[in-house]
C-alpha cells in the first residue's frame, strides 16, 4: 500500500532576493515522502522516495503551506482509490491521473520527483546514470544578483564569493523605480568583473519601449541574452521585441510547459523550465524536446528551492544549454544534503535515485 506524507519546514536566505515583484527572504518548502513496498505492492521491504513543494506564483495567486499539504493528501488518495493495479513504476499514468485532478503544478513536481527518486531507488541507480546521461555534459551555474544599487550589486558580489568564484552571472533587472537603475546596476557589475559571463532576467518588469531600449543598451554589455523581458499579458508583443532585439529572448513567466514552448516558439530563441513550474522531471524532459524541435536554447532554474529540488532538476542538465540552480547555495539552513558545486557546476551525487539524503542521515 502506497503511502505519502507532507511535512512543511521554513528554510531562510543568507542574502534576501530581490526582483521585480518583491523581495523574498525565507520560504516555507515542504518535503513529500512517498513509500511503497518494493514489490509494488504488498510487501514488507519499503522504498521511500522524497520531492519538495516550493510555493510559487501562478496567475498572481500563492497556495498557502496547508493547502499544498491537503493536495498531497488527495493525490495519495487518488492513487489509492486507483485499484489492486497500482504502480509505482507507472509513472506517466500516475502523474496523468494527478494532472487532469488538478493537482497544482508544484505538488505534481514533488510527486513527479517521489516516484522518478523511488524509481532510481528501486533499480539502485542515479537518475542521470539511469538515463544514459555523462555529467560532464553538465554546464555551469549562474549565480544570481538580485534588483539593487550599483553598491548593493558588488556587495552580493562579494558574498557570493564566500561560497564560490561566480562562473556566469544572472542579473534581475526590472527596476520598479525605472531602467536608469538598471542600467547603473549592470554597469557596475559589468566594471567590477569583466571577464564573467552575464545574462539578464526582468521578471516582467519592463514595458515594450522599456524593453526595446534595454535590449539594445544590454547587447553593448555583453550580456549573453535577456529573460522574460514583458510581462506574460503582453507575450503579442514579443514578435515585434525581437525584430528589434539583437539580444536572444527566453521566456520564464509566459511559459510553463511544453505546450507553451510549441505557441511560443516562433517569437522566443530560448525556455526557462523549472519543477515547480511544469510539474515535474517528465514534463521537463517533454519541454526539452520541444524545444529542441523547434531550435530553441534551453534554461533551467528555480524559486527558492533546497538542494532536494535543485539535485532532482540537476539530474537532467546535462541536456541543457544553461543552468541556473544557486537558490539552495543561498540557504543558510537547508535541511538536507545532495548534488555538489564542483568547478561552478551542479553535479549528482551518485547517490541512487535523485542522490538526496537529510542532512545527518
Ligand atoms: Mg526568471
Amino acid at each position: 500500500m502506497i503511502r505519502i506524507t507532507a511535512t512543511p519546514f521554513i528554510v531562510n536566505k543568507r542574502v534576501p532576493l530581490r526582483i521585480s515583484r518583491g523581495v523574498s527572504a525565507a520560504s516555507e518548502n515542504i518535503l513529500v515522502e512517498l513509500s511503497v513496498p518494493s514489490d509494488g505492492n504488498n510487501g514488507n521491504d519499503l522504498i521511500t522516495g522524497i520531492g519538495e513543494i516550493v510555493p510559487l506564483s501562478v496567475g498572481g495567486v500563492k497556495l498557502g503551506a496547508a493547502e499544498l499539504v491537503g493536495q498531497v493528501g488527495k493525490a495519495e488518495t487518488i492513487f489509492r482509490n486507483s485499484g489492486a493495479q497500482w504502480s509505482p513504476f507507472d509513472i506517466i499514468a500516475n502523474l496523468n491521473s494527478l494532472r487532469s485532478a488538478g493537482i497544482a503544478s508544484s505538488v505534481l513536481a514533488a510527486i513527479d520527483t517521489a516516484l522518478h527518486d523511488w524509481l532510481g531507488k528501486y533499480v539502485e541507480m542515479p537518475l542521470w546514470q539511469m538515463w544514459g546521461f555523462s555529467l560532464s555534459m553538465i554546464p555551469q551555474t549562474t549565480f544570481t544578483i538580485g534588483i539593487g544599487t550599483p553598491e548593493e550589486g558588488i556587495e552580493r558580489i562579494e558574498k557570493w564569493r564566500e561560497v564560490a568564484e561566480p562562473p556566469l552571472l544572472k542579473v534581475k533587472l526590472g527596476n520598479p523605480e525605472g531602467i536608469v537603475h538598471d542600467k547603473a546596476l549592470l554597469t557596475a557589475i559589468r566594471e567590477y568583473l569583466p571577464e564573467v559571463p552575464v545574462m539578464v532576467d526582468a521578471n516582467c518588469g519592463w514595458n515594450v519601449s522599456d524593453a526595446v531600449e534595454m535590449c539594445k543598451w544590454l547587447a553593448d554589455q555583453r550580456v549573453l541574452y535577456v529573460e522574460q523581458p514583458l510581462p506574460v499579458n503582453l507575450d503579442g508583443a514579443l514578435f515585434e521585441l525581437r525584430q528589434q532585439s539583437p539580444l536572444p529572448i527566453f521566456v520564464d513567466e509566459s511559459c510553463h510547459t511544453a505546450s507553451d514552448v510549441a505557441r511560443l516558439a516562433p517569437v522566443i530563441d530560448g525556455i526557462n523550465i523549472k519543477l515547480m513550474k511544469c510539474g515535474g522531471l517528465l514534463e521537463a524532459r517533454n519541454m526539452i524536446a520541444t524545444a529542441r524541435a523547434h531550435g530553441l536554447a534551453v534554461m533551467v532554474g528555480c524559486y527558492s528551492d533546497t538542494i532536494l529540488a535543485n539535485s532532482a532538476m540537476a539530474q537532467l542538465t546535462p541536456l541543457v544549454d544553461y543552468v541556473d540552480l544557486d537558490s539552495h547555495l543561498n540557504l543558510v539552513d537547508d535541511p538536507f544534503y545532495g548534488a555538489g558545486l564542483e568547478a561552478g557546476r551542479i553535479v549528482p551525487t551518485a547517490g541512487h535515485g535523485i542522490g538526496v539524503v537529510k542532512n545527518g542521515a
